[in-house]
């Protein structure tokens, strides 16, 4: 039966920690990662996210199915953080958040979704995007395009170019955009910039999947959801991915949610009946545990606090990080200029190195990065920044 399977080609990054776990360098430094990890090189257990764990364990409740779409606490606390608290949106009955298994497979039940909705639709990602959205909708059955997205030779945005893409597509194509914090580039689009784009977007009718993995790691929770709501407001139909793996440091609990903005609550109605299909024929319905944490956090005002400010701690740290390792990296002799790290937003950053460099820095210095130059910055700390910002002076000079 198995003797036709050709070997699949090795996950990019997976195979980078592969070979940054064989290193025997004790400097090593490991910038290829997509976690955030604290001052100390550690993946965070939040505070919050122990105390509502505590309180769960005590409760010492049976661990019976959840309904198909979730725990309701949690798809509320999900819509919540996407549209804000006062949104006139949140009583209209006409949005519906399915729990989902992380943000990963928010984007798998929506593209199955959406494949039987629109059958002949394509899909286009950002070029360069996460590289998981090309793999999961071609999957799910789509062609996928890209849009114009980095300029490498400013290190920032396309916007002409992205405007004109879009500008260009057939009604009804399957836009993915990233809400805030790209990846891999950390480029985002200005408020205004994203004003034009909602603009073609509803002019073009076209249909857009927002997918927002690292809210509250650019400029604040509210901030960052500027753009959901900025849609919201247009009155565009949408789907939104939402992620809480980086946000709640929960990467393995696989916590995510799937919102839909629909037309009408009766229109919801149909929708989620649907949805609800798509859910039970991949996995029946969502695992208890990281589910029942998130909803306890987002539903428990001192825990919520908490929480606000351990992320804000998270984000400010990997500012920081940007601005010491744009620094250092001038301290270290190098001449070009890297202020482009201070405007990009995230855990990413697109540093403009290229894939020598990057050899180079992995086989001499034990400095791992991917390929395409992408690092994470928060995967930087008070202990290697020096040593990373001297490698990448040696590998630039
Ligand atoms: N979208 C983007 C843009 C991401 O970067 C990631 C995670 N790296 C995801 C979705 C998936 O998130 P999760 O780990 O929650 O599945």
């Amino acid at each position: 039966l198995f003797e036709s399977v050709e070997l699949a080609p090795r996950d990019p990054i997976l195979g980078l920690v592969e070979q940054y776990n064989a290193d025997t360098r004790a400097n090593k430094v490991n910038l290829g990662v997509g976690v955030y990890y604290d001052n100390e090189g550690r993946i965070p257990l939040l505070e919050c996210v122990s105390q509502a764990e505590i309180a769960h364990i005590e409760a010492h409740a049976a661990r019976g199915y959840l309904p198909i779409e979730g725990i309701p606490g949690y798809n509320k606390g999900a819509q919540t953080l996407l549209l804000g608290k006062d949104s006139p949106l949140l009583a209209s009955g006409r949005v519906l958040t399915a729990q989902a298994l992380g943000g990963t497979g928010a984007l798998k039940i929506g593209a199955d979704f959406l494949k039987q909705l629109l059958p002949t639709s394509k899909v286009v990602i950002s070029d360069p995007s996460w590289e998981n959205h090309r793999a999961l909708f071609e999957r799910a059955g789509f062609t996928v395009e890209t849009y114009s997205y980095y300029d490498a030779a400013t290190r920032g945005l396309n916007f002409d170019g992205m405007l004109a893409a879009l500008g260009s597509l057939p009604e009804q194509t399957i836009v993915i955009l990233h809400a805030c914090c790209h990846n891999p580039t950390g480029v985002d689009p200005t408020f205004e910039q994203w004003e034009k784009i909602a603009e073609v977007v509803k002019n073009k009718n076209l249909v857009p999947f927002l997918d927002i993995a690292y809210q509250g790691f650019g400029d604040g929770i509210e901030e960052d959801a500027a753009v959901v709501r900025l849609f919201a407001q247009q009155d565009i139909t949408m789907l939104i991915s939402s992620s809480f793996s980086k946000s709640f440091s929960l990467y393995g609990e696989r916590v995510g949610a799937l919102t839909l903005i629909t037309s009408s609550n009766e229109e919801r109605g149909r929708v989620l009946s649907q949805l609800k299909r798509v859910i039970r024929t991949n996995y029946s319905n969502p695992p208890t545990h990281g589910g029942t944490v998130v909803s306890t956090v987002l539903n428990t005002p001192e825990l919520y606090t908490l929480w606000t400010n351990e992320l804000a701690a998270m984000r400010e740290r990997i500012r920081n990080m940007r601005v010491q390792l744009v620094e250092k990296l001038k301290a270290h002799g190098v001449t070009q200029n890297f202020d482009f790290m201070l405007a990009q937003r995230g855990m990413f950053s697109y540093s403009g190195l290229t894939k020598d460099q990057v050899d180079r820095l992995r086989d001499e210095h034990g400095v791992y990065a991917v390929s395409s130059g992408r690092i994470c910055v928060a995967a930087l700390n008070d202990r290697n920044i020096d040593y990373v910002a001297e490698a990448i002076a040696k590998v630039l000079a």
